[in-house]
């Protein structure tokens, strides 16, 4: 069998193609492994822990397993030229400038990357994640309903302690119950339990 490159790592956050190993031209320095970067066919990739050998030095053969689309741009890119790009421009969700990423834009996504990078190794070993925002909540409390477990809207005094108001999102009951506050994970294993990783600023506020 010949060798193949595997493909970059997964994150929720990338927009290139899944199943192929992109070349990361790195126009702004060297990204560093982890981190989400622009790639030869103008997507999103994750950079993997092993880099790839300058191509090029010693022949033009790329290792099987290149995404076809990055080998073209790289060649298109040796003759002074861009690849066409028929995709059309929306507003980013989050941050509303223009972006060719879809939901979101790449500097938004590279936000959302980092946030969402450590968690990586308990997505690898079965878990699900989901970042519980004032915009996802509806969809996570469904998702979790359709898991056949109890969540609801957790509410708290607001700061005028006249009203309450939705601050997170409250899962299971009696004693299993967490809460997963506005921009905290909740992380559901592989047994059934789940647990909340909190957000970067408010773990660093401990
Ligand atoms: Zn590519
Ligand atoms: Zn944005």
């Amino acid at each position: 069998m010949p060798d193949r490159l595997d493909p970059n790592p997964h994150s929720p956050y990338a927009t290139a193609a899944p199943d192929v190993r992109h070349l990361l031209p790195g126009f702004c320095g060297k990204p560093s492994p982890g981190q989400l970067a622009p790639t030869g066919c103008n997507r999103l990739a994750v950079v993997p822990a092993e880099g790839l050998r300058t191509v090029g030095d010693d022949g033009d053969t790329f290792p099987a397993g290149i995404c076809d689309t990055c080998i073209a741009a790289w060649y298109a890119s040796h003759r002074g030229k861009e690849l066409p790009d028929g995709r059309v421009a929306t507003d980013c969700t989050e941050c509303g400038s223009a972006t060719l990423h879809g939901e979101w834009c790449a500097l938004c996504r590279q936000e959302k990357h980092e946030a969402w990078w450590p968690l990586a190794p308990l997505v690898a070993a079965g878990c699900t994640t989901w970042e519980v925002t004032e915009r996802s909540i509806s969809r996570v409390d469904h998702d979790i309903d359709q898991l056949g477990v109890y969540a609801k809207g957790y509410w708290e005094w607001d700061d005028t302690g006249k009203k309450t108001i939705v601050v997170g999102l409250r899962v299971g009951a009696g004693e299993d119950r967490v809460v997963a506050r506005f921009g905290d994970w909740l992380i559901r294993h592989p047994d059934g339990t789940f647990t909340v990783h909190a957000a970067p600023a408010a773990a660093a506020g401990e």
